[in-house]
């Protein structure tokens, strides 16, 4: 039997895409544009080249899937503040660290002795305050529908363990609200979207329906390797060509149609909707979650009082870069006064962040 490495694969897929793009090219004299709602996404696409070697033929925009780069500055300024108190222990996400809030980051604020902890779970939050009996242990809770169950555990664990000293700032986000704000604003226009591979496992292919029903776009839920991403891309321009509307689920191996009941099954029980606010993006309409009232005591948005000012305005666009309008070159701080080791902005201090992947693997001198 004939033995295809994973290069070749790679190679005789960007091959076909190019083909098909080429034929969409002749047919409608522009080429397909397509958006990915995912930070690991936007990564990949970067790092692996795929961006690039196609940038001729496909146009490929992020948008707002990376969670560090969509939190509203306002959720730090609320943590920096919370971290005032002496007997308070904050935990978050390492990359959360360094996005500035108004003033400075949380990681400034650890630099003039504030207990702000990273861990790389919520559960491991939960252990903090175990450990802590005398201290207020504060987790900031963000990400989209894959991180949101976890949250829902580490509330279920505090209750178990009977903590009083734990609760989670809690600034989620969820995709269907920010897909449909993006599309009906009418700001970008879209052939399709590669959906989210990690979210997918969680909501389903089921979860779509809208893209098809109330705005006709296509989408591919695709995995993050460069043939799967490559797949997606290939089939996104089929259904183009072919004059047709569908959600197609390219990752079967891990995305079922009904997704992960046991994980919604926990978000049901423990959330509920709640008006957040995205940056860029201002707030939209049930497009978070938060603790339901009988969870109350675990919610740190109704344990502590904070007040925040409005952010000032400054020349970072990751607003514009959120909602995939303006490439980050045409920031007038990209590689100027913005570098990975200097972040201005969220979509440069995170891992996933658009600008982060532009400028790791995409910027020619
Ligand atoms: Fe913001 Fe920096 Fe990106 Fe400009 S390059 S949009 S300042 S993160």
């Amino acid at each position: 039997m004939e033995m295809f490495s994973e290069a070749t694969l790679t190679r005789d897929s960007l091959t076909a895409v190019i083909g098909i793009a080429e034929k969409f090219k002749l047919e409608r004299g522009r080429k397909p544009v397509f958006m990915e709602v995912c930070g690991s996404h936007t990564m990949a696409l970067a790092r692996t080249g795929i961006k690039n070697r196609l940038k001729e033929h496909v146009c490929l925009i992020a948008g707002p899937g990376c969670p560090v780069c969509v939190t509203d500055q306002k959720s730090i300024d609320a943590m920096i503040q919370l971290s005032e108190g002496a007997d308070r222990i904050l935990c978050t996400f390492g990359d959360m660290m360094r996005v500035p809030g108004s003033k400075f980051s949380l990681m400034k604020a650890k630099t003039e002795g504030k207990d702000i902890r990273v861990v790389y779970s919520p559960i491991d939050s939960v252990k903090i305050a175990e450990e802590n009996p005398n201290k207020e242990v504060i987790f900031l809770g963000i990400g989209f529908e894959t991180t949101i169950p976890i949250l829902a555990l580490a509330v279920q664990e505090a209750m178990k363990k009977d903590l009083k000293n734990y609760s989670i700032w809690m600034t989620t986000k969820l995709v269907e609200p920010v897909l449909r704000a993006l599309l009906d604003s009418g700001e970008v226009h879209l052939d399709g979207f590669l959906l989210p591979g990690h979210v997918s496992v969680v909501l389903g292919k089921q979860t779509y329906h809208y893209l098809v029903e109330d705005y006709a776009i296509s989408g591919v839920i695709t995995g993050f390797e460069p043939v799967q991403l490559l797949s997606g891309i290939y089939k996104l321009i089929e259904l183009q060509l072919n004059k047709k509307v569908d959600i197609l689920n390219d990752y079967t191996y891990v995305v079922k149609e009904e997704g992960n009941l046991v994980a919604q099954q926990l978000m049901e029980e423990y959330l509920m909707p709640y008006d957040e606010a995205w940056r860029g993006m201002g707030s939209i309409p049930d497009s978070g979650l938060v603790l339901k009232e009988k969870y109350a005591q675990f919610d740190a948005k109704k344990r502590y009082k904070v007040a925040c000012e409005e952010p000032r305005k400054t020349k970072c666009r990751c607003g514009e870069i959120i909602r995939g309008l303006i490439t980050p070159e045409e920031c007038s701080l990209f590689k100027k006064g913005c570098t990975p080791l200097n972040p201005i902005g969220p979509c440069m201090v995170s891992t996933e962040g658009t600008c982060a992947a532009h400028y790791q693997y995409m910027w020619e001198e």
